[in-house]
């Protein structure tokens, strides 16, 4: 199957079947829309693990020089699901009422 959706493409011009006919293309659609609450990350209780940045789903978690300490969330790809939060072995990670991340948080950022 050869056809590419563009990122503007509506439900009915899509396959049947939940169909998707080109592989790796979760980074060109955000989801941040569907977010109801948003992770915020302790910094100081973070031991740098990465066990959220492995287990995120959206690939949203922020990380730069093998860590994820003053780095953000994805606010397009972070969809609010709670795996990060889950699977913290520190409970460093708590999720708040809200899709927006707070400029006020530490921590988050948008994507780099
Ligand atoms: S809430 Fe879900 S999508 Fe958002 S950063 Fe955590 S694991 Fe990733
Ligand atoms: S899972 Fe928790 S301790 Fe590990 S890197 Fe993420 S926030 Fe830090």
């Amino acid at each position: 199957m050869s056809r590419v959706y563009p990122p503007t493409a509506k439900w009915h011009e899509m396959e049947r079947a939940g169909i998707i006919p080109q592989a790796g293309n979760a980074e060109e659609y955000s989801v941040g829309g569907w977010r109801n609450e948003h992770p915020v990350r302790d910094d100081e209780c973070c031991i740098d693990c990465l066990f959220c940045w492995i287990y995120c789903p959206d690939n949203a978690v922020n990380i730069k020089d093998e860590s994820v300490k003053g780095q953000g969330f994805s606010a397009d790809h972070c969809k609010g699901c709670h795996i990060c939060a889950a699977v913290c072995p520190k409970d460093c990670i708590t999720m708040v009422p809200g899709g927006e991340f707070g400029p006020d948080e530490p921590g988050q950022s948008e994507e780099e």
